[in-house]
């Protein structure tokens, strides 16, 4: 491929990448399945950015988002349960150089996982982080989820469940270091491709909760914001997640919000509990924390003789 740059030299380059260099194997998740949604914005993502698929690694834990990286012909480690987000971090900080993906779920995260999610978002690594949340285990069958609303029938709570669901935003807002905290819905593909894209190139550890379609166990949960879109609130701002005019009419309700203002993020984001206003857009953004991985990275370029030399003197330090 090459071009013509401003100085009328040509612009060579060796590769590239169109979208089926980023697809994997096909995608095995039920027809309807938001998740679908996502992985597609993912390889337009990447595609639009060229990235070469061996810079990339997708990490995932267990659930029916944790299928992702088999999707996707970039890296990508499919691991244990609620253990995406430490993998993600060893991969980071060895490997600085990669661009990290976290596929997970709200079962995954916010259960098994909620301890690793506090201190990843407080290491402020260089990453994305998707959270599929359908509010609901769908891989085990219908098990109240920590997102689950009260009442919810499933199948370990038949009568319905009984707290209310945990607040994904607050909490990540409430977290020391948070740096990006955004949500969106699966099935808007603009607003979609925005705020995963915006997420991307935030440097820093991006949190998104995608509020995500699972039509086989919880299909009235999504139809109903699909049917009546006022319950969503569109957040605009110069420095938040770029709408069209066009797709701003598709929300009825909306509001200015700068992303810098971490007080009115936590008031819109709790007002997702007690008023049933849920947020899309960007909550919070501040660019100046620093990133765990570029500290961690220190020292990876000495020779592997310095490293012996230096294990062998930390070791030293035990001798008696
Ligand atoms: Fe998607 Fe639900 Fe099917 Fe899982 S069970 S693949 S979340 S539709």
């Amino acid at each position: 491929m090459f071009g013509i740059k401003a100085d009328w030299s040509l612009d060579i380059q060796e590769r590239y990448f169109t979208i089926d260099d980023y697809e994997g194997n096909e995608a095995r998740w039920c027809d309807g399945c938001g998740d679908h949604a996502v992985l597609a914005t993912a390889h337009r993502i990447l595609r639009d950015a060229q990235l070469p698929p061996e810079k990339s690694v997708f990490i995932s834990g267990i659930g029916c988002s944790s299928r992702m990286p088999h999707y996707m012909a970039t890296y990508g480690l499919h691991g244990t349960h609620g253990r995406a987000l430490p993998l993600a971090c060893g991969v980071k900080s060895r490997r600085p150089e990669l661009d990290v993906w976290v596929a997970t779920g709200d079962g995954d995260c916010f259960s098994i996982g909620a301890g690793h999610w506090i201190h990843a978002v407080r290491y402020n690594m260089d990453m994305t982080i998707l959270i599929f949340d359908n509010q609901i285990y769908g891989l085990t069958k219908k098990q109240t989820s920590p997102t689950s609303p009260i009442d919810l029938k499933t199948n370990t709570h038949p009568e319905g469940s009984f707290l209310d669901a945990l607040n994904p935003l607050t909490v990540t807002l409430g977290i020391t270091n948070a740096s990006f905290v955004a949500q969106v819905i699966d099935w808007n593909p603009p607003l979609l491709y925005e705020t995963l894209k915006a997420a991307h190139e935030h440097k820093g550890t991006s949190f998104v909760r995608i509020i995500q379609r699972c039509p086989v166990f919880v299909d009235g949960i999504t139809k109903e914001l699909q049917n009546d879109s006022s319950k969503l609130l569109l957040l605009k701002h110069h420095d938040g997640i770029p709408v069209a005019a066009g797709l701003e009419r598709l929300f009825p309700e909306s509001r200015e919000h700068d992303p810098s203002d971490m007080t009115t993020a936590l008031d819109i984001a709790r007002d997702e509990t007690t008023k049933g206003i849920i947020p899309v857009g960007l909550l919070y953004k501040n660019e100046d924390i620093p990133c765990y991985s570029d500290l961690s990275a220190l020292g990876h370029d000495i020779t592997d003789e310095d490293k012996i030399a230096a294990t062998n003197k930390a070791l030293d330090a035990f001798a008696i």
